[in-house]
């Protein structure tokens, strides 16, 4: 059921909307056929060493309340249809962050007979974060990249937290990126 409203009630909404989501996005993690690694660095990333929620972040269950689809590992054939259905009930505006080498690209896996491909394979994604695995240094770069597109005006604050966080420590160097290791986070184009 559609609720017709006057545009600027729908305006007012919509700002109040982005607001939220840009100072607290909900993740849901989806493992589309990783090794595990790209997995526990992300557990690593949220637990309190590295402590995620210090940017307003929060893990949770279910695709219905999430705001961002933070995806690791290649797509395999028979995890296609789920990747697709969870995206799917993430309402918008949604967002995906791919996490390593496998979901950018295939990784290790690609061209194996029941590998598709990268996370794009299946849906659009917005960051990716290159490494095997990647660091939680990394992961949170690439979260950080993701909150400064949604909030740009805050991006000097989000940069401080980022460092306070041990962003700054991250080893980058700007390689093509596909299987690299050790490339920046970087945002679809
Ligand atoms: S990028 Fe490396 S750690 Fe992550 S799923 Fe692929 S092989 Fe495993």
């Amino acid at each position: 059921m559609t609720i017709e409203m006057p545009p600027h009630w729908r305006a007012v909404l919509d700002r109040i909307r982005n607001w939220s989501l840009a100072n607290s996005p909900w993740l849901v993690h989806y493992n589309s056929g990783s090794c595990n690694g790209c997995d526990i660095e992300i557990l690593a990333t949220l637990t309190p060493r590295y402590d995620l929620e210090r940017l307003g972040i929060k893990l949770q269950g279910s695709p219905r309340h999430a705001d961002v689809l933070v995806c690791t590992g290649p797509v395999t054939r028979q995890s296609r249809d789920r990747l697709r259905r969870i995206y799917e009930q993430i309402p918008e505006p949604k967002f995906v962050i791919a996490v390593g080498a496998c979901s950018i690209s295939g990784g290790a896996f690609r061209g194996c007979y029941n590998i598709l491909g990268g996370v794009d394979e299946v849906i659009p994604v917005d960051v990716y974060v290159p490494g095997c695995a990647p660091r939680p240094e990394a992961i949170i770069n690439g979260v950080a990249i993701l909150l400064k597109k949604l909030q740009p005006d805050r991006a000097a604050e989000i940069d401080r937290l980022l460092v306070e966080a041990g962003g700054a420590s991250m080893v980058v160097s700007q390689k093509e990126v596909g299987d690299d290791a050790y490339a920046e986070p970087f945002v679809a184009r």
